[in-house]
């Protein structure tokens, strides 16, 4: 699982990740998946965002998961405690918070307004999804995700431990 605010740069981690580690290992953009299979209920003016269809959304997850239990699956959304524990072995946490103009130059170029800008910055100064993720799931890493080098780093260190569980798995038979 690949969490953070967003802006943080899950999705372009994820699908590096994807790459490396290959056609067996399914990928699932919670985003992607909800806007194609309209699982959202109505727009939230307030939030300025859309409301997730939880239910929808971790029904059509746990089927997709279910096929996946040998080659694992690289999943990223802005939030994981809606999603049971026992589905993710590891939770990556990205943040921007060494140096806040990151995302804040990133959220501009998305077109967020002003104060919606300014929400996302504060959640990730405040680590809000780091602390979620720590409160719902054991192993939790954070990673700065700033530069492409950061990026590539992170990518290397989870491939290697996903291939480390696998070999293990295959030990244990
Ligand atoms: P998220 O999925 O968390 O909302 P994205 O993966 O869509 O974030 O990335 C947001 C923007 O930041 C994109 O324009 C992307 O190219 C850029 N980006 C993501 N990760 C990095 C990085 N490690 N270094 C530089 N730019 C990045
Ligand atoms: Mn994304």
């Amino acid at each position: 699982m690949i969490t953070g605010v967003p802006g943080t740069g899950k999705t372009t981690l994820a699908e590096a990740l994807s790459e490396a580690l290959g056609a067996s290992v399914a990928r699932v953009d919670v985003n992607a998946l909800a806007r194609a299979r309209e699982f959202f209920l109505e727009y939230d003016d307030e939030m300025d965002t859309h409301v997730l269809d939880e239910d929808a959304l971790l029904d059509e997850m746990e089927s997709e998961l279910a096929k996946t239990i040998d080659g694992g699956c690289v999943v990223d959304y802005h939030s994981c405690e809606l999603f049971p524990e026992r589905w993710f072995d590891l939770v990556v946490c990205l943040t921007c918070a060494s140096d806040t103009a990151t995302l804040y130059e990133r959220l501009e170029k998305r077109g967020y307004g002003e104060r919606k800008i300014r929400e996302n910055v504060e959640c990730d100064i405040f680590q809000v999804v780091v602390e979620e993720a720590k409160d719902s799931y054991e192993n939790v890493w954070v990673r700065e995700n700033k530069t492409l080098e950061e990026m590539e780093a992170t990518t290397r260190e989870v491939a290697a431990w996903f291939n480390a569980r696998v070999e293990e798995r295959k030990k244990q038979g």
